[in-house]
């Protein structure tokens, strides 16, 4: 109780001061928040503030705009090397895509439903190592069939390591035996060969050199002769657009690798993340504010010299990293010396990947059973054909992720539905906000979702009767919770005929500003937390970073 009776000293101490600014009120009133919700029993996660008047005193070294995953591990990281850090971000809860929210006991995800490769030797396990995300209440799910995927009613299980992968796979396709042996070999030297990405000279050497400027499409059909597998094989890849046309195979074979190499839910959801990296950047000095929306980013001297936060106060740095979409992130600078039309109008023009529709569905107590793996159902012949919007097509592909039960229970309690939902379904809305869209946009969620469950149900026969209540969100929600273009699910979309001028480097033409996150070069969980190491190196140095990467 000590530290809290500390803060309502602060914050009795503060309401005397008189002309304190409004960032100092908004610290105030967060801090005296954490007081009461403290004090009430409340379980509180609003409050990221390292808060002390000393603080404040001294400059920042960073501005980070943002706290979704690439803006809290550059936090820190940053932190980790003694720079005064401060975040800043627009919602009451920290975590972009990694937000959940509770209804009752239940804690739903917004956006991250699993990772994989957190075992030692594996895609995450060093990276997540370094910023001390081990610990969490990581859930293995099962190694046998950890993602299954239902083609027109028929299953094929995915199960972990690559020899079984394939042998798993082999029982259903024996022809294809010597094909999928190469195709799962090839995933995983892409794997094996990850970090080396942090030991090439530049970025631009990287993606130059590396499978980055292959198409995914055109490796499956020159791996796989069987069609139907090639849908299979495809087929969990919901977690990235399928464009025939553009997915460069690189994020195709590094995401599916991790998740061959082991795959994980997280009990307690996605903000389990984002509070841990959180807690460690406020025990390292740092600062983050809520409800604090950057409006502008002011250029001086051809630098950018503050930050303007809710249409007033200004707070200063040296160096200035943007964790939110790159077009958003010049909109915010209306003057500038260094930005030119032409930079502009190339970033504001990139194209972005579809959005998507959850419906996160609480259900009755013991009625629909829990399964420790994730489906993809599928009723279609071509898994490749949802990059394109088709007005009035159904929701015929769905991911459903179940939620862990409560020790010693069988049922689960919620489980999430997500499809791919397109720009052009939501545009109508575009100028109305959350809660005020009217009637017409609650009867179209109502539709997609009741398609949705229409899909799910017929692979799981107890949900309709299990459903006691229904969440839903579109591409208009995550658009004005996490301010990604047209609601894009995972950001800027990557052509590998077109990767320089695709794949971003955290460098802009402004020297002090610098972008990190999905939209860069590879977007989830993996991708996001590469690219924050990349965004760092510009400050620090890439050869420390390497070097405490490398640490046991
Ligand atoms: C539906 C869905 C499901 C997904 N499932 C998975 C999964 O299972 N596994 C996986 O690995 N990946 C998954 N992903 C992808 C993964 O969640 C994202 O790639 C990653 O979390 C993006 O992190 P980010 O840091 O780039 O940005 P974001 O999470 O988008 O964060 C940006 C932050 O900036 C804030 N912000 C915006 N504008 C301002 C402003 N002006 N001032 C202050 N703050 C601002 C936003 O509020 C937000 O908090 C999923 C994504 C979605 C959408």
């Amino acid at each position: 109780m000590i530290d809290n009776e500390n803060i309502f000293c602060e914050f009795v101490f503060f309401l005397k001061v008189r002309n304190v600014s409004s960032v100092e009120k908004l610290k105030c009133l967060t801090v005296f928040k954490a007081y009461i919700n403290e004090f009430m029993n409340q379980p509180n996660n609003e409050i990221h503030i390292s808060f002390s008047e000393k603080k404040t005193e001294k400059p920042f070294d960073i501005i980070i705009i943002g706290s979704g995953l690439g803006g809290l591990e550059c936090g820190y990281i940053l932190s980790k090397k003694g720079l005064n850090v401060c975040i800043l971000e627009q919602n009451p809860q920290i975590g972009g895509c990694l937000q959940t929210f509770k209804r009752g006991k239940t804690t739903f995800d917004t956006g991250f439903h699993y990772v994989g490769g957190l075992e030692e030797g594996q895609s995450l396990h060093r990276l997540f190592s370094y910023f001390g995300l081990l610990d969490l209440p990581w859930h293995k799910l099962d190694e046998a069939c950890f993602d299954e995927v239902i083609l027109n009613g028929k299953p094929y299980r995915f199960a972990n390591g690559h020899d079984r992968f394939v042998e798993t796979l082999a029982a259903e396709f024996p022809a294809q035996r010597e094909n999928l042996k190469k195709y799962a070999s090839f995933l995983k030297q892409i794997g094996d060969d990850l970090y080396r990405s942090f030991e090439k000279k530049n970025e631009e050497d990287f993606y130059s050199t590396s499978v980055f400027s292959k198409s995914a499409f055109d490796f499956l059909n020159e791996t796989i002769t069987d069609p139907v597998l090639r849908n299979v094989l495809s087929g969990t890849s919901l977690k990235m657009e399928l464009n025939p046309h553009k997915l460069p195979l690189y994020i195709f074979a590094q995401i599916n690798n991790s998740f061959i190499q082991s795959a994980w839910r997280l009990d307690g959801g996605g903000s389990l993340i984002a509070d841990a990296l959180a807690k460690k950047i406020k025990a390292m000095g740092g600062t983050i504010l809520t409800k604090a929306k950057v409006t502008r980013l002011i250029e001086e001297n051809g630098k950018i010299a503050s930050v303007e936060i809710n249409n007033d106060e200004q707070i200063s740095a040296k160096h200035f990293i943007s964790n939110i979409h790159p077009a958003r992130t010049l909109d915010l600078i209306t003057e500038s010396k260094q930005i030119r039309k032409i930079y502009r109008k190339r970033i504001g023009g990139l194209p972005n990947t579809y959005g998507m529709f959850t419906a996160n569905i609480a259900l009755k107590e013991d009625v629909v059973p829990y399964l420790n793996r994730n489906q993809y159902i599928y009723q279609t012949d071509d898994v490749w054909s949802y990059y394109r919007y088709e007005p009035g097509r159904k929701a015929s592909c769905a991911l459903v992720s179940y939620q862990a039960p409560e020790a010693g229970k069988s049922y689960t309690r919620n489980l999430d539905i997500l499809t791919p939902m397109y720009w052009e379904e939501v545009e109508k809305w575009q100028d109305t906000y959350i809660g005020k869209r009217g009637e017409d946009y609650k009867e179209l969620k109502r539709q997609k979702a009741e398609e949705c469950i229409e899909l799910a149900s017929r692979h799981i026969p107890e949900l309709k009767n299990g459903i006691q209540k229904i969440y839903t969100s579109t591409p208009l929600t995550y658009r004005d919770y996490t301010a990604t273009a047209n609601g894009s699910a995972y950001g800027i979309q990557k052509d590998y005929s077109q990767l320089m001028y695709t794949i971003l480097t955290p460098r802009t033409p402004i020297p002090n500003l610098l972008l990190t996150g999905q939209n860069l070069n590879l977007h989830g969980i993996l991708g996001v937390s590469m690219t924050s190491i990349f965004t760092c190196a510009e400050v620090v140095g890439m050869e420390t970073l390497v070097e405490e990467l490398s640490e046991p």
